[in-house]
């Protein structure tokens, strides 16, 4: 019963996530999912960004379970052939040469700041400060709160968050002050999806690249929550045009099981020495047959082109409901399946709480935003039910 269970949470679990919503799910198939006490939710969220492939897809469960019955965990002490191959494969359709698995976006973030230090490190010069960007998010450890761009994130652990600095997202001048003989990386999302899914401009993307080869500088791109097809494009910085020296995966590449990867330029790359880094948990042989079930399922199925598709088709009907709601819907941003429907502020939060009274499951972020971010398998006639339920509820 979901009164017990909220019961049990409220004396034993940690309050961080404070009141939820009212539901506990026990199992989905798609973009369903099905609640205690019976009711049916459409998943418009995937996880927030984490199911890919929907609920028990039948080709990832199996590849699941035919791993389970092998073997789960080794150690990085021995060669595992699921990490190796997935390495290659997410080598092989992107711009870097290798790859490192750790278990969370967070830790991919740290993975990739230890890199670009490292490398500074071992040129021998001075560069050690990080400058990311306001409104961002990067993570929830030490390092990664120092990167995120908002206060509420970062206040309580100040003292630990020196060397890192922030600067006005698409606001080159503000970039370029802000470099100093110093500056060992940039990190940044392309599309910030915890604050509201806020663009960079594609000029402004161009001109941090540039500026990080001219001074040495790392280019870091988050791409935790916009990567693995979600933009339409396998990673973002494919859409952007632009190459990072290193870049971050993690949210949907499981699809639902814990891991991140780090993935940098050779040269990058190369600053890691055996010792330097490492990881307990991090690319085992069931993390790693989770993600090349992912990869070799997005394939057969098409769901990068699937999320460009669908993604645009969205979009267009919400910018039809936008015409009809003026008043109401303020601007619809969208990058195939990760969309942003900025609301009138006074009504945001009635119109969430609505869809989910609905069986809509969405995210309200940046304070009056709609965050959508479903299964890349979704197909036309989930976004006309989104779409209905959205004019229902705002009419
Ligand atoms: C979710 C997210 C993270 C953090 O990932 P965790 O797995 O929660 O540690 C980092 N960066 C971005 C852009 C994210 O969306």
């Amino acid at each position: 019963m979901l009164e017990d269970i909220i019961e049990l949470d409220k004396k034993y679990y940690m309050n961080t996530f404070g009141d939820r919503l009212p539901v506990c799910f026990t199992h989905g198939k798609g973009l369903e999912l099905y609640s205690d006490d019976g009711k049916t939710y459409y998943d418009f969220l995937g996880g927030i960004a984490v199911n890919a492939l929907g609920h028990s897809h039948p080709e990832f469960i199996g590849a699941l379970k035919s791993q389970l019955d092998k073997v789960l965990h080794t150690s990085s002490l021995y060669y595992i052939e699921n990490q190796a191959k997935l390495a290659k494969a997410l080598v092989n359709a992107t711009v870097a040469d290798k790859a490192f698995f750790c278990n969370s976006g967070a830790e991919a973030n740290e993975g990739a700041l230890k890199l670009a230090k490292i490398y500074h490190y071992k040129k021998g010069d001075n560069k050690t400060e990080v400058i990311s960007l306001s409104k961002s998010f990067h993570g929830r450890t030490i390092a990664t709160v120092a990167a995120t761009g908002q206060e509420k994130y970062q206040k309580p652990y100040r003292e630990f968050t020196n060397g890192f600095m922030q600067v006005e997202p698409n606001d080159i001048n503000a970039l370029k002050s802000a470099i100093s003989d110093k500056t060992a990386a940039i990190i940044l999302e392309l599309i910030q999806g915890e604050s509201g899914v806020h663009p960079m401009d594609r000029e402004y993307v161009n001109e941090v690249r540039q500026i990080c080869s001219d001074n040495d500088i790392v280019m870091i791109v988050d791409e935790v929550q916009t990567g693995m097809g979600r933009c339409g494009y396998l990673f973002a910085h494919q859409m952007y045009g632009v190459e990072p020296d290193i870049f971050t995966c993690a949210k949907a590449l499981g699809g639902g099981i814990p891991i991140g990867a780090v993935l940098a330029k050779a040269n990058i790359a190369a600053a890691f020495s055996p010792g330097d880094h490492g990881t307990t948990f991090g690319g085992n042989p069931f993390a790693t047959a989770a993600g090349l079930a992912v990869m070799k399922i997005f394939k057969e199925e098409k769901l990068v082109e699937n999320a460009n598709e669908i993604g645009k088709y969205f979009k267009s009907e919400l910018n039809s409901l936008m015409q009809k709601y003026p008043e109401k819907i303020k601007e619809i941003r969208a990058y195939g399946l990760l969309i942003g429907i900025e609301l009138d502020e006074g009504i945001a939060k009635d119109v969430f709480k609505a869809l989910f009274d609905n069986g809509i499951l969405t995210s309200l972020c940046g304070g009056n935003t709609i965050r959508i971010a479903p299964p890349l398998i979704i197909g036309k006639g989930d976004v006309d039910l989104f779409i209905n339920t959205l004019d229902a509820v705002l009419g």
